[in-house]
């Protein structure tokens, strides 16, 4: 080993630049040059985000795909019953039984969905599956679970017993309220994890999954296993994810909205703005609701934006994990 070499190993140095994305150090005995690689980029919805984010980019520091980073990384929430709006532990819908949707899309344009699965953990693992080992994009409720259990998914009962009690309390409540009501405690308990990831080869992927908005009608889809509204990534230009009021995004083409913007020339973050906008411009009861959207282009640029204060989402920038208060329009 040079001695540059060993001096580099002694003072740590050498794992440091590697930490931060530059690589392979040339073997010129006269000057140190290094090949740059793309510092990677994780950013994901709300505060359950932030362990996400180290999960994901864990694969990114290992030279690991955007696919993969996104895949890892959502299944953290998924898995945690205390995230009462991701997967196992989510709060059920209006009859008793918990139903998820999730969805994840490659650089490739390749995609893979799920919606209203009950009784598997991992709905993103089940999405890539449809992507990678079937010729459709999208599969939903009993055949969606045939196909988890056919490709080795096991069965487990997501409701838990605090989101049972939960359930409970809040059916006593909802048979005296009015269905106003019922739609503004909605506003309290969702939120899904959007995930969008850059790698060291400069590819995007993004993921997203969810148990919906809490006491939803039985059989109920939101946004967020619908490419193009929940989420969206044109390897070409950037990604968006959504979170919020399913509805509202599917009625605005959000995701793809936000990517088409960037698309246009906009920044990630004006593409948030102006899709948030949209959203108000067009649906009058728009006060009612949060939608916020988060933004990921090539180059590494985010962005964050939503109707309402309270939205907070998770920035891994390759060297620290933070979480945000996103800015907002009302
Ligand atoms: N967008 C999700 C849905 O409507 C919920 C959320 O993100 O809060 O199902």
């Amino acid at each position: 080993m040079s001695s540059r070499r060993e001096f580099l190993k002694k003072t740590g140095l050498a794992s440091s630049l590697a930490f931060m994305g530059f690589s392979a150090f040339s073997a010129s005995p006269k000057k140190l040059s290094l090949t740059i690689k793309n510092s990677p980029v994780v950013i994901s919805t709300w505060r359950f985000g932030m362990p996400a984010n180290m999960v994901a980019m864990k694969v990114l520091y290992n030279d690991g795909r955007a696919l993969d980073a996104v895949e890892q990384g959502v299944r953290v929430p998924e898995a945690d019953p205390a995230v009462t709006s991701v997967g196992y532990g989510g709060l059920p819908d209006f009859s008793g039984r918990v139903t998820l949707d999730a969805c994840i899309m490659d650089e490739t344009g390749n995609c893979g969905s799920v919606a209203f699965l009950q009784n598997i953990k991992h709905p993103i693992s089940v999405a890539r599956k449809v992507m990678e080992d079937t010729e459709h994009v999208m599969l939903v409720g009993q055949g969606a679970l045939q196909f988890a259990i056919g490709n080795g998914f096991k069965k487990d009962v997501l409701l838990t017993k605090g989101a049972e009690k939960a359930f409970l309390e809040h059916k006593n409540a909802i048979k005296k309220a009015k269905y106003d009501e019922i739609k503004r405690s909605q506003e309290e308990d969702h939120d899904t994890i959007g995930m969008l990831a850059l790698d060291k080869n400069g590819n995007l992927s993004g993921a997203c999954t969810t148990s919906g908005l809490a006491w939803k009608m039985h059989g109920r889809v939101g946004d967020s296993p619908i490419i193009g509204a929940g989420l969206f990534v044109d390897n070409e230009v950037g990604a968006a994810t959504a979170t919020g009021r399913g509805e509202a995004v599917i009625k605005t083409s959000g995701a793809f909205l936000v990517v088409e913007l960037m698309r246009m020339g906009k920044s990630p973050q004006e593409a948030c703005e102006i899709a948030v906008q949209r959203i108000i411009d067009k649906q009058a009861d728009h006060k009612d609701f949060q939608v916020g959207f988060l933004a990921l282009n090539k180059k590494g640029e985010t962005g964050a934006f939503a109707i309402k204060k309270g939205f907070q989402f998770a920035l891994h920038n390759g060297s620290e994990n933070k979480l945000i208060d996103s800015e907002f329009k009302i």
